[in-house]
């Protein structure tokens, strides 16, 4: 048995500004490039983004990058320039925070704190954003099991925050065809276990441009209570992730999902 004391499986539904995640609310959309990669990039995509409809923008300011010569995102510039992009669009933001020295910078500007799957282990992060208030988007360590996530989780509730948001991103397996395994029987078992909203981020999920549309289908079927997707103004000459991210056109599509999930839910009553 894991040692669950705060996240019992009673349900949760975490507010961000006039946005309701989790519960019986309608699945949220995330969207918004791997990286920001510069203010008109990031201005840009914000406004394209809200006018087919997301409710938050997506975007990494400090990035975990395999390689040390890769791009490593724009740092504070970029989480200003994400912060005004959201502002612009009237839509919240989400960014990745790596080290607890950025805690109070990432603070400053974000809406949603995320903490990247290579740091889902790292216990004294987890502690630290257990401190703050802001809600947390805490992706699947890549190599984690269900219960060493759950627990992470639980580490950033006992330190005092239950404003948390499960995202299942993929785990390491033997398969090699795609980047990621997506684990979608992960998503109504972690559900059921925390009582937390839990969201599917296909994109690092699968790596594969062209499964995004289907997992996502199957991420709603399955329950999630969102998708977050990279989303480019030309996926093919992304600083990072371009490979997994989708056009405007093709992200207009997926966002039929949530136009037809509003349906679904209206016409039931
Ligand atoms: C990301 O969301 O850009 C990211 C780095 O994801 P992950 O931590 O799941 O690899
Ligand atoms: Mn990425």
């Amino acid at each position: 048995m894991i040692d669950k004391r705060f996240l019992t499986g009673e349900k949760v539904v975490i507010n961000v500004g006039k946005l309701n995640i989790g519960g019986d609310n309608p699945p949220v959309f995330i969207a918004g490039p791997c990286s920001v990669e510069s203010r008109d990039q990031i201005i840009e995509t914000a406004l394209a983004l809200k006018e087919i409809g997301i409710d938050i923008l997506r975007g990494g300011a400090f990035k975990p990058r395999t390689s040390p010569y890769a791009f490593q995102g724009l740092g504070e510039k970029g989480l200003k320039y994400l912060k005004e992009a959201g502002d612009l669009a009237g839509i919240p933001v989400v960014t990745e925070l790596m080290t607890e020295n950025d805690i109070d910078v990432v603070l400053e500007y974000a809406d949603i704190v995320q903490i990247g799957s290579r740091n889902m282990h790292n216990y004294s992060l987890l502690k630290a954003i257990g401190e703050i208030k802001k809600p947390i988007l805490l992706k699947r360590g890549m190599s984690a099991t269900i219960n060493e996530w759950i627990m992470a989780a639980e580490y950033i509730a006992a330190y005092g925050n239950r404003n948390i948001i499960l995202c299942e991103r993929g785990i390491r397996t033997f398969e090699s065809y795609t980047r990621n395994t997506l684990d979608l029987a992960a998503v109504p078992i972690v559900k059921k276990e925390t009582g937390l909203p839990v969201i599917v981020d296909p994109s690092h999920g699968t790596g594969i441009r062209e499964l995004i549309d289907p997992m996502s289908r199957a991420a709603l079927a399955c329950g999630a209570d969102g998708l977050m997707i990279e989303v480019h103004l030309n996926p093919n000459e992304a600083l990072s992730d371009g490979h997994q991210s989708i056009t405007l056109e093709q992200y207009r599509d997926i966002y039929k999902l949530k136009l037809s999930y509003n349906k679904e839910v209206t016409s039931r009553h």
